[in-house]
């Protein structure tokens, strides 16, 4: 079996081997019921070490791809019921309810993914980079809070509003960015994706009118389309949405919500100016519109002066605030918050109650031991610095390598917002550049409407080292000027 390894690869060997029969065991080429080789065989004939041929079939054997009969050999095993339910196309086969519960296909506004994955992938997709989550800190928290609380960390809690301390310490939070709030209008959420729905599950009807900026954040956007939701756009620049045509907006379609990124806005990196911030908010106030204000990265400043956040400017329950954990901490601990005033309080928080009962009690606990916010500031501090030197890579490697590539600089937050040159879309592009190793998030998935989107792309620089950046846009650049040519 002739096995194409590369010495010169950082990908451990086994893991070479395990993902070219992974590949070749789900494209059909190596049919249920073949024999592999033996180990030693296989060993042999690759030159490689016999413990290494017998971790990649471990790691086979775990996904069930393969399995090893004593005294008899190993096996490729026939695709299970799991895997053949979910690639049937026949819907004849579901009761009707199922059909209908199906609904029409979604236009599809990317690409499918290549078969090949480049063994030395570098991404620019997700948010922030792992390798910075604290784990032996968060590690210890969870053993002190068991220890502390005993049994009570294991049962549901007050209900309610969420862990009382936990409450608190988010005001702590909020105040140190300026943010005036009381612990009685924090409801603890899970994630804030929670409660971005919680928000639109309250206010919102199907056939109601969203706005939402232009681009946005693409789960927003599932989100807002999974309530049958209309959605009317607004396009940003560098100052973040323009207000211009915002009333007359207002005036024609009559929007039940106004969703809005001031800060860092994900996708475009754009943030609101304080001017637009204030006539937003008086434009909401006249037209009694909510906003609902997505503070994902609020304070991962780089440079310049923070904006007030929309919420600080508004006395009168004009804005629901949404806030998380996931970017500066954890995204697996799903604990974000939101922030409101007057009677939709409550109703956001018997919404929750309805939906999840509460959020995971452990993690609320072991979160407010964590986030002194002493030990928040410090861990903001630090990531600030590396992101700042990551965007600066960026930026830098855009400049080097991508003539022609507009970019937005982003003063803070997570991405960067690329133009292609006239007439490249990003949607074409993308096969080429996983094939040549790179991968990005095409513009097409943060706009509302299928077809929009195409000459942009999504890079977020805080996952990558400096290194891996300047190989990542090097890559990319010459994907560009072969599709240019
Ligand atoms: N808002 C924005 C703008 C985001 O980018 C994300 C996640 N990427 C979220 C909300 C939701 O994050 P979480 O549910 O992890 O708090």
């Amino acid at each position: 079996m002739r096995i194409p390894i590369d010495r010169s690869l950082t990908t451990p060997l086994y893991r070479q081997i395990e993902t070219w029969l992974k590949e070749n065991i789900s494209s059909g080429g190596l049919a249920p019921g073949t024999r592999l080789p033996a180990s030693r065989v296989l060993a042999d004939e690759l030159g490689v070490s016999r413990i290494t041929v017998k971790n990649a079939y471990a790691g086979l054997e775990s996904d069930g791809l393969i399995l090893t009969r004593e005294g008899s050999g190993t096996y490729v095993m026939p695709p299970t019921a799991d895997s053949t339910r979910g690639s049937e196309d026949d819907a004849l086969t579901w009761p009707l309810w199922q059909v209908e519960a199906a609904g029409e296909p979604q236009p599809r506004v990317d690409p499918g993914r290549p078969q090949y994955r480049h063994p030395q992938l570098i991404s620019f997709t997700g948010v922030g980079d792992p390798r910075l989550f604290p784990l032996r800190d968060f590690a210890h928290t969870l053993q002190d809070v068991l220890h502390r609380d005993g049994l009570s960390a294991l049962e549901y809690g007050a209900f309610g509003g969420g862990y009382g301390p936990l409450r608190e310490t988010v005001t702590h939070v909020l105040a140190s960015q300026g943010i005036q709030a009381h612990p009685q209008n924090v409801l603890i959420t899970s994630g804030s994706q929670q409660a971005l729905a919680l928000a639109c599950q309250v206010l919102l009807k199907a056939g109601d009118v969203v706005v939402v900026e232009k681009p946005t954040y693409n789960m927003a956007l599932d989100l807002f389309r999974f309530l049958g939701l209309k959605m009317i756009g607004v396009p940003v620049d560098e100052g973040g949405m323009q207000i211009d045509g915002l009333e007359t907006l207002l005036q024609q379609v009559h929007p039940r919500l106004i969703y809005t990124i001031p800060n860092f806005q994900n996708p475009s990196g754009a943030c609101m100016s304080g001017a637009r911030r204030r006539q937003l908010l008086a434009l909401a106030q006249r037209y009694n519109v909510p906003i609902l204000e997505d503070d994902f990265v609020g304070d991962l400043r780089y440079e310049g002066h923070g904006q007030p956040a929309i919420k600080a400017l508004d006395g009168g329950g004009h804005v629901i605030y949404v806030g998380t954990f996931s970017k500066m901490l954890m995204p697996g601990l799903r604990v974000g918050y939101l922030l409101a005033n007057g009677p939709i309080f409550k109703r956001l928080v018997d919404q929750k109650q309805a939906q999840d009962l509460t959020t995971a009690p452990l993690m609320q606990r072991a979160l407010d031991r964590y986030v002194t916010v002493g030990r928040y500031q410090a861990h903001l501090r630090r990531t600030t610095r590396l992101y700042r030197a990551r965007r600066d890579a960026m930026l830098g490697a855009i400049r080097r390598h991508l003539p022609g590539v507009r970019v937005l600089p982003p003063q803070g937050g997570l991405f960067a917002w690329l133009k292609l040159p006239d007439g490249l879309s990003s949607l074409r592009l993308l096969p080429l550049a996983l094939e040549a190793g790179v991968e990005f998030a095409p513009g097409t998935r943060f706009f509302p409407l299928p077809g929009e989107g195409e000459p942009f792309l999504r890079l977020n620089f805080a996952a990558c080292t400096p290194e891996e950046i300047e190989q990542g846009m090097l890559r990319l650049g010459q994907v560009l000027r072969r599709m240019e040519g």
